[in-house]
């Protein structure tokens, strides 16, 4: 089958899904992302499982209609870059400005939402953070509470569309940091660069379903459903990486 033709049907399958159809509990994602044919990961949870704090139809299309958008567009454009279908999503990112706009937009919003899905968890399933992440929160932002205002600050005051991370840095401290658009700190276009352990989604599609032009309770609402142990799993992971 030629490669056009495969595309062509994977194309066709994320099309025909029912975005609004239950999703079964699936295993996370793997943490690498393989390139082309790019697949729309399954949520590791039921779309209304984030209520209160993400209501059901706000998954429902985000999910399944923005992320999937970002797959697709992603195997039309593999179909034109060879580059695009050899090697995972994290060896791409770091030199996204050798690529075009439109390979930059949805490798990163493919990578974001990916990872968003990740270290969210119904509430009172997302855990705590661990011993050695909490340590590195209070050594590097004075306590937990300074960290929650600084991070929620860094989406609320994103303008316009984009996202809030708390990264590792290449000495293996924390950072807080925002990207706009679809940009997330491996990219060599970030202003600050480093490994994502937690990622916020303050595009407007994100919440304006029930929150309106209210960013700041969506945020506030949103720490009901961090995944934390996930946050520690990828924070473990990042200073692994360092060594
Ligand atoms: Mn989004």
């Amino acid at each position: 089958m030629s490669v056009l033709l495969t595309l062509a049907l994977c194309a066709q399958l994320h099309l025909a899904k029912d975005p609004t159809a239950p999703v079964a509990a699936a295993q996370p994602a793997p943490m690498t992302l393989v390139a082309a044919p790019y697949t729309l990961p399954p949520l590791p949870y039921p779309f209304e499982a984030l209520e209160p704090a993400v209501d059901r139809e706000t998954m429902a299309v985000h999910h399944g209609k923005h992320h999937a958008a970002f797959v697709n567009n992603l195997n039309q454009l593999s179909a034109e870059s060879p580059e695009l279908r050899q090697g995972g999503i994290e060896a791409l990112l770091p030199k996204i400005s050798k690529f075009p706009p439109a390979v930059r937009n949805n490798l990163g919003g493919h990578y974001n939402h990916a990872m968003f899905w990740q270290v969210m968890a119904p509430v009172g399933k997302g855990g705590k953070a661990s011993a050695a992440l909490v340590k590195a929160i209070d050594q590097q932002f004075g306590s937990y509470a300074q960290f929650q205002t600084q991070f929620s600050d860094a989406g609320a005051k994103r303008f316009g569309s984009g996202w809030a991370w708390l990264i590792v840095l290449p000495d293996g401290k924390l950072a807080i940091t925002s990207t706009p658009n679809q940009d997330n700190p491996l990219m060599d276009v970030a202003e600050m660069r480093g490994i994502p352990v937690l990622a916020l989604d303050v595009w407007e599609h994100a919440y304006y379903l029930k929150y309106r032009n209210l960013r700041g309770d969506y945020i506030k609402a949103w720490w009901e459903v961090v995944n934390w142990n996930e946050v520690n799993r990828r924070y473990d992971a990042a200073l692994k990486a360092k060594r």
